[in-house]
């Protein structure tokens, strides 16, 4: 059997930190399962971990999605057992490694229906999109939404729930290949927002009126044109820094610019109990079954993490992408 190893930084910087280290092994405590992975997800959200954009307390084991077989439980696990095949998101990370002990509340069955080693690439960025548009702006049948850098881990699963939800999706992408795989996946406007001024387009694709919500990944490069592409009282949904973190913004911008509505929504406050944890991954296993698709076609070997990080950070994957342990 092969020594468990993880891929371990300890300190901040670029793609250059990440060593490889062993593991030692440590018995589950009471409510824990220890779990040997399967596939283990790549998140932008890891390379902030790893920059230090959002800093974690160091030396670190990044990653906070991961699928596995549970190999050992500890005492008072009620409802998984050894031998269980388990995918978890967890804000205390330790998923790039082979192996990685977690509060049994934070794991869920993966349905015999969905592969193991494509679940992993889609748990966090599932359960976001399941928040984002259904809890956090409540996206209803027949609404035109703006959903930036479409073609990605986020937006590609995006794109198909919010047309299983009925909504018309304008969304942007930096290249010809995203567009393509984009309008594959019902994109209904595809706005090469490199090229193209994207509050133009929105203005004219929704005749001059707007839309009633942007879902901004992108940050810093689009926020304060999302801005301008949102109707009165509209909401701007920023939830992630993929260009660098915003800009601190007056509140009398809202206020000029349309009584708007600004959220800045994390996952973590949306899956606060295990009973909403549960909900939203039942939800996103009910949204595969009825048909989204996984667009997984990148995988690297853990112990690359490094070429993982500078492929993601040069915007070349599309859809999702998981490390094999
Ligand atoms: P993606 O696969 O979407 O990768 C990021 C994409 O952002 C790129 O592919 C690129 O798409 C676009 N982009 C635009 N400008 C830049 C830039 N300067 N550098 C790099 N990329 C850029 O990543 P994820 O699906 O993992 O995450 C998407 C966003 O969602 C991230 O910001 C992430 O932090 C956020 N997130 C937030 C959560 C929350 O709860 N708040 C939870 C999960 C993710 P293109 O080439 O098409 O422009």
């Amino acid at each position: 059997m092969s020594q468990p190893y993880a891929m371990r930084i300890s300190h901040h910087g670029d793609t250059n930190v990440f060593e490889k280290v062993s593991l030692p092994s440590k018995p589950p405590q009471p409510n824990e399962i220890r779990i040997k992975h399967i596939s283990i997800g790549l998140n932008y959200i890891d390379t902030y971990h790893r920059s230090g954009l959002y800093p974690v307390p160091l030396p670190a084991v990044l990653g906070a999605e991961a699928t596995g077989i549970i190999e050992e439980c500890g005492q008072d696990v009620q409802h998984l057992k050894e031998g269980d095949i388990v995918g978890y998101y967890t804000a205390t990370l330790g998923g790039y490694a082979s192996h990685n002990t977690i509060k049994a509340a934070q794991a869920f069955l993966i349905p015999e229906n969905v592969s193991a080693q494509k679940a992993a690439a889609i748990l966090l960025k599932g359960m976001t999109c399941e928040y984002l548009i259904k809890r956090c702006f409540p996206v209803q049948k027949g609404q035109t939404v703006l959903f930036h850098a479409i073609a990605g881990g986020v937006g590609l699963i995006a794109c198909q729930w919010l047309k299983q939800l009925g909504a018309t999706v304008i969304g942007t992408t930096s290249n010809t290949q995203k567009a393509e795989i984009a309008q594959r996946y019902g994109c209904d406007h595809v706005i090469r927002y490199d090229q193209e001024d994207f509050v133009q387009r929105v203005q004219d694709i929704t005749n001059g009126k707007g839309v009633p919500v942007v879902f901004d990944g992108v940050g810093q490069a689009t926020f304060e044109a999302s801005i301008d592409c949102l109707q009165p009282r509209g909401t701007m949904v920023s939830f992630g820094n993929a260009s660098g973190a915003v800009d601190v913004m007056s509140p009398g911008l809202l206020a000029s610019k349309g009584s708007l509505y600004l959220t800045r929504p994390t996952l973590g406050h949306y899956i606060a109990t295990p009973k909403e944890l549960q909900q939203s991954s039942s939800a996103l296993f009910n949204a595969l079954a009825d048909g989204i698709e996984i667009h997984c076609n990148t995988e690297f070997s853990l112990k690359d993490v490094a070429q993982a990080h500078k492929t993601l950070e040069s915007r070349a994957i599309i859809g999702q992408a998981v490390l094999r342990p």
